[in-house]
């Protein structure tokens, strides 16, 4: 479904994504790894068309994305992203941030587009606070409303970077745990996450990133158990 081939990218003299290779089947859910600054971020940022890069290609479903234009921004719905920090708008509530997209982008009715987002935000366990606003909500909420919102878009495959690592202890199982049903019902996703308890649970593949280089992809198991490269088992050598 998502597939990069010898993808590079450069921040002026910064080689930040170097030849990469990663195929994403569909309904997969594949686990991105490595030390801060070995480009997980920008990786994910590139997929989306957030970043350009300077060679290589792209394909979602089978579709190159465009550079720019309306053709972007039909292709970037397909593909959902969450981030670390929650980015909901303040100023409108909870239901309303999950119905903008639909409605602006995809000319969705607004009874339909509420419908929709009345039931997925009773799948993250948060329709009986459609009328609050975002920050009369805690920060493990207003990820599952982002998450949420998202999927509201209908996409193919959604990314996650560090959707957990600005959330209190106690929040990240309730966001974990709404990311593992996803990954159930057959949703292609691409996770950036130090989250063992996840991969575990719920991945099918780990990529491990280092230095702009992918240095290895296995199963979770063969990964967090019998890393091969050096870099892996130094890497899981300070996390674990
Ligand atoms: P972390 O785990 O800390 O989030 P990461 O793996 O997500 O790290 P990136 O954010 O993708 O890493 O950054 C990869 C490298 O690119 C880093 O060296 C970073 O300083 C650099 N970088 C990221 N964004 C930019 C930018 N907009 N301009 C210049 N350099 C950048
Ligand atoms: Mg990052």
């Amino acid at each position: 479904l998502v597939v990069l081939k010898d993808v590079n990218k450069h921040f002026g003299d910064l080689h930040v994504l170097k030849d990469i290779n990663v195929t994403v089947e569909r309904g997969e859910v594949v686990i991105l790894i490595g030390p801060s600054g070995s480009g997980k971020s920008t990786l994910c940022r590139t997929i989306n068309r957030l970043e350009t890069f300077e060679s290589g290609s792209i394909t979602i479903d089978g579709k190159e994305l465009p550079e720019e234009g309306k053709e972007l921004a039909a292709l970037r719905s397909d593909v959902g992203m969450v981030f670390q920090s929650f980015n909901l708008f303040a100023h409108k509530t909870i239901l309303e941030n999950v119905t903008l997209g639909p409605m602006k982008v995809r000319g969705i009715k607004k009874a339909e587009a509420e419908k929709r987002a009345m039931e997925l935000l009773e799948r993250v366990g948060i329709a009986h606070q459609a009328h609050k606003y975002p920050a009369q909500l805690s920060g493990g909420q207003q990820q599952r409303v982002a998450i949420a919102r998202s999927l509201a878009m209908d996409p193919k495959v959604m990314l996650f970077d560090e959707p957990t690592s600005a959330l209190d202890p106690e929040m990240i199982t309730e966001v974990l745990d709404v990311m593992v049903q996803l990954a159930k019902s057959g949703m292609t996703m691409i996770v950036v996450t130090h989250e063992m308890g996840f991969a575990r649970k719920a991945a099918d593949r780990v990529v491990f990133l280092s230095d702009g280089e992918v240095h290895e992809q296995a199963t979770p198991e063969e990964f967090f158990t019998h890393p091969k490269s050096d870099r892996a088992k130094d890497f899981l050598g300070k996390i674990l």
